[in-house]
């Protein structure tokens, strides 16, 4: 693929020896009992870049322990708003000052791009600063209209002790979008970040000691789902889980979570749509298509893995892609032109490349690459970037969550049509639609099965407006103040004023 965008050169150093990552439990950050480490190989690089404690049982009995003892004991769910606020924009301040850091190692676990864990890291200071002031702003209810002699007030109180299991693809990201948030709630926490992805998270460790946060407050292990995972799912001083990663291991958590019946928050999988008419501005619509299939070499929830474009455009539209896919910079993470990296595993990318040979075998056109992409220098990690026209509503590749950079597309003729293909499917994260028309817009968006729809854009988010799936895309809000609430519990408080209670019991 002589005419693709590749970069190859290098303009940061490797690190000469791999970050150690430890636990973090009650206060303390240490190695498992058992001395027992994994070592993570940079899928761009092929070198070892980070050598993680394993956990096991005990590491993770530790942390649910010290989790719930300075939970009951209202270290942190008895402060003031004020005083757990001071110490969020604290952590924010501690992140921005170690963006580079943060970034390079986020960069070498994961392989994207070091200009987008720049953007990721040191962006992630905005959610703790946004959760620090819900800490503050955050309240009930009063009912002042039960009568005369009643008053009704809604408490909201911290949910307890909540297990955070967090995903390989946005790991610094992902876990800025739930902690501060359940911390500002006063909640306390549990953390298990990918095994693939743990070392900014272990880093956070430091940042939150040098914040002034109380020992036992928020807790880290990492380790893999089995044991780790599975025991902050079931366990029964847990309180609740938040959990972000695929569908099927969320249903296997909903499961161990079912004895105990705790709370559950899922943040799953996508198949998301972006649906063009023909009046849409075409060129800001190639461009964002291009963006949402390529945007973390498509491992990305939100990856806009279906186009459905109308007929009488479709030629056009997607020539106009395939053009700008031609202009977009993969390669080397290390060199900050680069937009796109590495894939996250050798297998993962024999799975992209069995998705597309499946559709070219039932009938589909591979318009675009469709292979492995050479970066000389580099491990054979990457894809290329691929366009897949032709595909029909029942191949894998229309339904199923590829996670690469690979799009297929689709066609239709009406708003009807366009819509029952938008819902034709397990997944209703995201979804967008492009017209000029705010009626089609308008019309699209009301009747779209998804947590976020987007019009004339893509992949926008802010920390004020809430994020979560539809169907098999999960349940529970992120972010926002509806995530904020769902580390909350509410509670009924319900008082009679003066001595006008009647007697239940007659006096005979
Ligand atoms: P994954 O489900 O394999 O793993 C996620 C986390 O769960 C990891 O920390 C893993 O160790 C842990 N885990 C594995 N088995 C477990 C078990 N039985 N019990 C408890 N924990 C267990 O997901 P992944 O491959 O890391 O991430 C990719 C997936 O995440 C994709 O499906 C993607 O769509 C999804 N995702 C969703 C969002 C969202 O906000 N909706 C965001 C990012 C990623």
């Amino acid at each position: 693929m002589k005419d693709l965008h590749v970069v190859a050169d290098q303009a940061l150093e490797l690190p000469a020896t791999p970050y150690q990552a430890r636990h973090f439990i009650d206060g303390a950050q240490s190695y498992s009992a058992d001395g027992r480490t994994s070592d993570r190989v940079s899928p761009s690089h092929g070198v070892v870049v980070s050598r993680a404690a394993l956990g096991g049982t005990a590491e993770t009995e530790a942390a649910i322990r010290a989790a719930r003892t300075a939970f009951d004991d209202g270290r942190w769910s008895r402060l003031s708003g004020k005083e757990r606020g001071t110490i969020l924009m604290k952590v924010a301040d501690l992140i921005e000052k170690n963006e580079e850091r943060l970034a390079l190692i986020e960069t070498l676990e994961s392989g994207k791009p070091i200009s987008q864990a720049r953007g990721e890291c040191g962006g992630a200071a905005d959610l703790w600063r946004f959760a620090a002031s819900l800490a503050r702003t955050s309240h009930g209810d009063s009912h002042n209209t039960l009568g005369a002699d009643m008053l009704g007030v809604v408490l909201k109180e911290p949910i307890g002790v909540v297990s955070i299991i967090t995903p390989w693809n946005f790991p610094f990201w992902i876990l800025s979008q739930k902690l501060p948030f359940a911390l500002a709630a006063g909640c306390t926490c549990v953390v298990k970040p990918s095994e693939l992805t743990p070392s900014t998270t272990a880093m956070l460790a430091e940042l939150l000691i040098e914040a002034g946060l109380p020992a036992g407050v928020c807790n880290i292990v990492l380790g893999h789902g089995d044991p780790v995972g599975t025991l902050m799912s079931r366990h029964e001083d847990v309180d609740m889980i938040s959990f972000t990663g695929s569908t099927a291991v969320g249903k296997r958590i909903t499961k161990a979570a079912g004895d105990t019946l705790k709370k559950v928050a899922l943040e799953l999988g996508g198949k998301n749509p972006q649906v063009i008419f023909p009046d849409a501005d075409l060129e800001g619509a190639a461009d964002a298509v291009t963006f949402g299939i390529y945007f973390n070499v498509g491992q990305c929830c939100n990856s806009s893995s279906r186009i459905i474009v109308h007929e009488d455009i479709a030629e056009d539209f997607v020539a106009r892609v395939v053009a700008l896919s031609k202009k977009v910079a993969f390669g080397n993470p290390l060199n900050p032109e680069t937009q796109v990296g590495a894939i996250v595993s050798a297998e993962h990318r024999e799975k992209i490349d069995g998705y597309v040979k499946a559709a070219q075998a039932e009938g589909a056109e591979v318009y675009l690459g469709g292979d492995a992409l050479t970066v000389p220098g580099l491990s054979d990690q990457f894809y290329q970037p691929t366009v897949v026209r032709g595909v029909t509503p029942d191949m894998a590749i229309a339904r199923e969550e590829v996670f690469g950079p690979v799009v297929a597309v689709l066609t239709f003729r009406t708003l009807d049509e366009a819509i029952a293909l938008t819902n034709d499917a397990h997944y209703g994260l995201s979804a967008g639609v492009w017209s000029e028309n705010v009626h089609t817009c308008l019309a699209f968006a009301r009747r779209a099965q998804a947590g976020t729809v987007w019009t004339n854009t893509w992949m926008d988010g802010f920390p004020e407006l809430a994020f979560g799936g539809m169907k098999q895309s999960g349940q529970g809000r992120e972010i926002g103040s509806y995530g904020f609430d769902e580390f909350l519990e509410v509670k009924s408080l319900v008082m009679r004023v003066g001595r006008t209670r009647a007697p239940w019991v007659k006096s005979a």
